[in-house]
């Protein structure tokens, strides 16, 4: 993981016009987001943390785009959108629900085949290591729970499928 580094109240404080403190880790100056003739910005640190607050009504989004523009502020790193397994397993019940569609010549809609590319790009994707963990991990629960004649719920049953062919197959169960 990378780790974005933030400055202080104070660093930040100091890289604007204007700058005062106010009281230990509390500081005005002049908010970069709006033409500020007198320091509008509040910048405090509280238990790590950097609170913005412009008096004269800008948004934190504002601010904080201000400040990433002039080096103040860290760029964020766009994350990737996490995708559960049970997100993946719904997912691939829509691509196999489609491609059986398809298959029956039964017409789609243009927005179930973007949606199904879509799926099919997640479903293409490697497993990350926590995520075979967590499916390792349900199957060995799910084993024992079924050896001590433990009844399940349907859900577990397709999950058990779906995750037992990732975890014992060793392999991308997806066609890509
Ligand atoms: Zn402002």
């Amino acid at each position: 993981m990378r780790i974005v580094h933030q400055l202080s109240a104070e660093q930040i404080a100091y890289g604007l016009e204007m700058p005062r403190q106010l009281a230990r880790g509390q500081y005005q100056a002049c908010c970069p987001a709006h033409t500020d003739k007198s320091p509008s910005l509040s910048i405090t640190e509280k238990a790590g943390k950097v609170l913005l607050y412009c008096f004269s009504g800008c948004t934190q989004t504002e601010v904080i785009e201000a400040l990433v523009s002039r080096g103040l502020w860290p760029k964020k790193s766009k994350k990737a959108k996490v995708h559960t397994l049970v997100d993946r397993l719904e997912m691939e019940s829509f691509c196999a629900a489609h491609v059986y569609n398809l298959r029956k010549q039964i017409p789609t809609s243009t927005k179930h085949q973007r949606l199904y590319r879509q799926y099919q790009r997640v479903l293409c994707s490697p497993f990350t290591p926590g995520e075979l963990i967590e499916m390792n991990l349900f199957c060995m629960l799910y084993q024992a729970d079924t050896r001590k004649g433990k009844t399940s719920t349907p859900d577990d049953d397709e999950k058990f499928l779906a995750f037992s062919r990732v975890v014992y197959d060793k392999g991308v169960p997806y066609d890509c």
